[in-house]
């Protein structure tokens, strides 16, 4: 595909071709400031990849020239917006530079004001919301408990960086609200704290207020079927009702009620989620009673693939697996459960059983 500009621009000083974004870039900086550019500058700003944390070879304190040059060294991914990033992925850095009023820096700790509401003039023109994207971007950052580059303009004058950039390092989002302005509006601000540990150490966010709004919603939704794979009921029920709530290891069943209702776990074979990554299908279940699912997941009952149970820690048969006849178990799954606890079932497996 061609570029726009690619005949005022096919090699660079170096003499190498120079890429599509380069060429982009290039055309951006040449053309006044407008829609095209606009257009071009949000192309250029999806087309790296959201990348938490430190960029290789960037250290505190590093200056850069401009936002172009913050661009090119990937540490923050807009050419123009201040928050990189939006409500799918989350935002990776910020820039502070000076244009909003309510900012503000105590040693370790920045009040950040989000984005939006700001009239052409620059001025606070209508209350913010937490669905534009760069706000949602640090709602899901701060959820996901993941780092945000923080870099600040220097020598700020009427808002505008006129002494480049420096980056300042890693924050963490602690807390976030919405409060008004300065400037007569309702403004979304973020408490950001400076990142001293690495940045697997990110502690959760403060508890949030019950109260949630849409956007918020929506970043818990997206966390939870980030960590831990939405179970499907149909699938937890089937098994149950199969097996009418008794163990298919002991036999047992727990009554729990008066009228006879009885208490089992619906348990994954080859476990969901990562790294095991087992399917959610009722050829990767078993309905068990509490004991037995923890002895199983723990790898001290382990299934043979003709349905012996075993326990692995005294060395001897359990029990012979309880199946009904719609319950088909596919074996392959009963083989990564047990290689999760390599050797324990060798003696088992290969023995004069
Ligand atoms: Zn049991």
């Amino acid at each position: 595909m061609r570029c726009p500009g690619s005949r005022k621009t096919s090699l660079s000083s170096s003499g190498y071709p120079v890429s599509c974004a380069e060429r982009r870039l290039a055309l951006s900086n040449a053309l006044p400031r407008g829609g095209v550019v606009a257009m071009l500058e949000r192309m250029a700003t999806t087309s790296l990849p959201v990348l938490f944390g430190r960029v290789p070879g960037v250290n505190e304190g590093d200056t850069f020239s401009s936002r172009q040059a913050l661009y090119n060294a990937k540490v923050h991914r807009s050419l123009q917006a201040g928050i990189a990033g939006g409500a799918r992925e989350g935002a990776d850095s910020i820039v502070m530079s000076g244009g909003y009023p309510d900012d503000r820096e105590c040693g370790d700790v920045i009040l950040y004001t989000g984005h939006g509401g700001r009239g052409s003039n620059g001025a606070q023109v209508r209350d913010q919301n937490w669905s534009s994207p760069g706000n949602a971007g640090l709602v899901l950052t701060s959820a996901l408990r993941k780092p945000l580059r923080v870099i600040k303009g220097l020598a700020i004058k009427r808002g505008k960086a006129t002494g480049g950039y420096r980056y300042e390092g890693l924050y963490h989002i602690v807390d976030f609200w919405k409060v008004s302005g300065k400037e007569g509006f309702q403004i979304c601000q973020f408490e950001l704290h400076k990142l001293h540990g690495d940045e697997e150490s990110i502690p959760p966010p403060r508890p949030r207020p019950v109260i949630e709004t849409e956007a918020e919603q929506r970043v818990r939704r997206l966390v939870a079927a980030r960590e831990e794979p939405a179970r499907d009921l149909r699938i937890v029920q089937r098994v149950k009702e199969l097996y009418r709530d008794t163990c298919q290891m002991c036999r047992a069943r727990v009554v729990v009620a008066p009228e006879g209702q009885a208490f089992s776990n619906c348990a994954h074979i080859k476990a969901l989620g990562r790294p095991y990554d087992g399917p959610d299908i009722l050829e990767n279940v078993l309905c068990l009673c509490p004991n037995c699912h923890i002895r199983f997941d723990r790898g001290a009952l382990q299934i043979t693939d003709d349905f012996q149970v075993i326990d692995t820690l005294e060395g001897r048969k359990f029990a012979d697996l309880y199946r009904v006849g719609e319950h088909h178990i596919d074996v392959q799954y009963l083989g990564s459960h047990r290689s999760r606890w390599p050797g324990r079932m060798e003696a088992w497996l290969t023995g004069p059983n």
